[in-house]
């Protein structure tokens, strides 16, 4: 006796949409059914590698179709691993297939059309009732002692469940087509189908009683790159990595000595989750002798290159002894540094051959391969010539130089590359620690991403350059650059000594602890102050890894420089003498710290200068009623003015 049983309201929406729209691709079901066939055939050939006790167990593997005109049907069979009744309820039944999720959530938000999502990467098992007006599944497991059972749906809100007669392990699929589908009892139309979708499935396809296979069973990867075009590797592409779109590059590799394997490895799009919100896991499809091992191991290649999608197939894996053995070990430890090398080898030779393209790699996985400077030594040197950046030669945001393109271009007497960590480009280009590189004509890279500061543990020299930070405090240009004697003078005077040091004195109590110390700076030029470090002060790096990694860190104690010639200095130096009690003596003190750790992109939180700024902004506008305050609010009133067309301007260029 069958039982009835309904499906999941998902399942049900997806079957409704499937049974109702008419979709010209719908020839792909035939594609997710020998999909599925063959994943149960790859199951059983590693069952019958691992385990020893199973039904047919030297079976030669294949998938089936059969056509039966008068009755309108179109059986598929496999002799793979079968399902037992539970795994038919739960498979078939209950639980809707992550594509399946997906498809219903993308048609729900209306983003991606049901065309797009069977047609790239179907909706699985289901997508059968695109041509079926019933189903029947048929199916017996490898395991001795299970019976056949049988699964059966109308497509409707229902399916049943009973006993069933098949001798042999495997799957039989009985649709009974639609009345508009039955050219899908046509061999031609078959083959052509199965030509066009499936011809590198591992496993023979007969149609009828022919006895060649429809599909060439050649996996594209096994292929030699010549016979392969450019949609068909975008095809396989998308298959692999539930993208929509096309990879930024690929890497197709087949070696003899001393591994022999094949290997077809792709920059994908993006690591992100896909358009209609699927995250694929990382790692490489393995297969050892085309029996497929693992869907994604992430042993073959290192942690910083695992955004990488693709297919590696060895011929020297053992199939038989477990994965752990020593063999396997050794053999995927050198899969693992070869991939590693031509993968690094292709990226060098785009930066190289192909900057534009490149580039785009660049900005989409960058952060990985600054990771790997941070924890592969032994990479180093290969690494290095991937890297790019911003930098003050030109301020733009989408203009990239190389760590070669700096030391090509060093200024007179220049020896070491600088660089400056900030939060984004925007902030940083107005940091007073560029003030001295900008007068001098020094060249200043923007690290400005925030695994840059973790980049750093693994790049304290390119070449015979010694990486340095702007903000280190014994930084210095003499002799550097284009910096005339007359720069110096056109700064203007300098506090007294006197003034100065009853300033520095004040700062040193208002800040406390909080700095080391504070002193006066010969490189400011436009700035008030800035905060310096110590040279290899290690605490700058761990406070901005620490952040990345959103963790507690103390904010590193750093010296705070005062630019003795700047206006302001003079104004509060002058406020000090005369009445040394003002509030808005200390608030500056305090703000003018706290700018210097938001130019630096260190500030915790800046939202809390709020207030601050707020009273400062209510001392700098008290005019005490007289005229001059008069005046100074109608002007007020043109400066908004002028604020406010500013502001419209800005809005239109953005
Ligand atoms: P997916 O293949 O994405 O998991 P499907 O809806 O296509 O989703 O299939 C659901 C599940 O049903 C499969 O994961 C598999 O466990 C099982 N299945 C489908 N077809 C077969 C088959 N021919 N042999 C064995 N199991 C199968």
């Amino acid at each position: 006796m069958a039982e009835t049983r309904a499906f999941q309201a998902e399942i049900r929406q997806l079957l409704d949409i499937l049974v109702h729209s008419l979709y010209t691709e719908r020839e792909i079901f035939l594609r997710e059914l020998i999909s599925n066939a063959s994943d149960a055939l790859n199951r059983a050939q590693f069952e019958q590698l691992t385990q020893h006790d199973m039904l047919d167990a030297d079976a030669e593997a294949e998938i089936r179709l059969a056509m039966d005109e008068e009755a309108g049907t179109l059986t598929l069979s496999d002799n793979g691993i079968g399902m037992t009744r539970a795994d038919m309820e739960q498979n078939l039944g209950v639980i809707a297939h992550s594509g399946a999720k997906a498809f219903v959530a993308a048609m729900q938000e209306g983003n991606g059309t049901a065309q797009d999502v069977i047609g790239q990467f179907g909706v699985g098992f289901y997508s059968v009732f695109m041509v079926a007006q019933r189903v029947r599944v048929v199916s017996r497991s490898h395991l001795p002692d299970e019976p056949a059972w049988a699964w059966e749906s109308g497509g409707d809100e229902t399916w049943t469940i009973g006993e069933a007669e098949r001798e042999r392990r495997g799957t039989d699929v009985i649709i009974t087509l639609r009345e508009d589908a039955q050219e899908f009892l046509k061999p031609f139309r078959l083959k052509d189908v199965i030509r066009r979708h499936s011809d590198y499935i591992a496993f023979p396809i007969y149609v009828g009683d022919e006895e060649e296979a429809s599909n060439r069973q050649t996996a594209l990867w096994r292929q030699s790159p010549g016979e392969i075009s450019a949609e068909q590797y975008s095809e396989f592409y998308r298959t692999l990595s539930l993208d929509f779109g096309e990879p930024r590059g690929h890497l197709h590799l087949r070696a003899d000595v001393p591994l022999q394997f094949y290997a077809l490895l792709y920059i994908p799009q993006s690591d992100g989750p896909n358009l209609l919100g699927m995250q694929r896991d990382p790692g490489l499809k393995l297969y050892a002798r085309k029996v497929l091992i693992e869907e994604a191991t992430s042993d073959l290649l290192p942690e910083w290159l695992q955004f990488v999608v693709g297919v590696v197939d060895s011929e020297d894996l053992p199939l038989s002894v477990s994965r752990e053995s020593v063999q396997a070990t050794r053999v995927m430890a050198r899969l693992k540094q070869t991939l590693t090398r031509r993968l690094l080898g292709e990226l060098k030779r785009m930066a190289e051959k192909e900057r534009e393209r490149y580039l785009e790699v660049w900005q989409a996985f960058g952060r990985y391969l600054k990771q790997g400077l941070a924890v592969s030594e032994e990479e180093r040197e290969t690494l290095e010539p991937l890297l790019f950046f911003n930098s003050t030669r030109d301020d733009e945001a989408d203009s990239w130089h190389s760590l070669q393109d700096y030391a090509g271009r060093l200024a007179e007497g220049q020896t070491d590359i600088y660089y400056i960590l900030g939060e984004d480009i925007h902030s940083a280009r107005r940091s007073p620690h560029l003030d001295a590189f900008r007068r001098r004509s020094i060249e200043v890279l923007y690290f400005t991403d925030p695994v840059d500061a973790f980049m750093l543990m693994g790049l304290e020299s390119y070449r015979e350059h010694r990486l340095r930070n702007v903000d280190e405090a014994d930084i210095d240009l003499e002799g550097i650059g284009e910096a005339g004697e007359e720069a110096e003078g056109e700064q203007g005077e300098a506090l007294g000594e006197n003034d100065f040091d009853a300033l520095q004195e004040r700062f040193r109590v208002v800040l406390g602890e909080r700095v080391q110390e504070v002193r006066v700076s010969h490189s400011l030029v436009d700035s008030p102050a800035r905060l310096v470090s110590a040279e290899g002060a290690q605490e700058r790096y761990l406070y901005r890894v620490s952040r990345l990694l959103e963790r507690e860190v103390e904010l590193p104690v750093r010296t705070l420089e005062l630019n003795p010639r700047h206006r302001l200095l003079h104004n509060l130096g002058g406020m000090l003498a005369a009445r040394s009690q003002d509030p808005v003596i200390d608030a500056t003190i305090e703000q003018l710290y706290e700018t210097a750790l938001l130019q630096d992109g260190l500030h915790p939180d800046p939202a809390a200068m709020a207030d601050r700024l707020l009273l400062l902004m209510e001392a700098a506008t008290r005019g005490e009623g007289t005229a001059e305050a008069a005046v100074t609010a109608s002007e007020g009133q043109t400066a908004e003015e002028e604020d406010k067309d500013e502001f419209d301007e800005t809005e239109e260029t953005g």
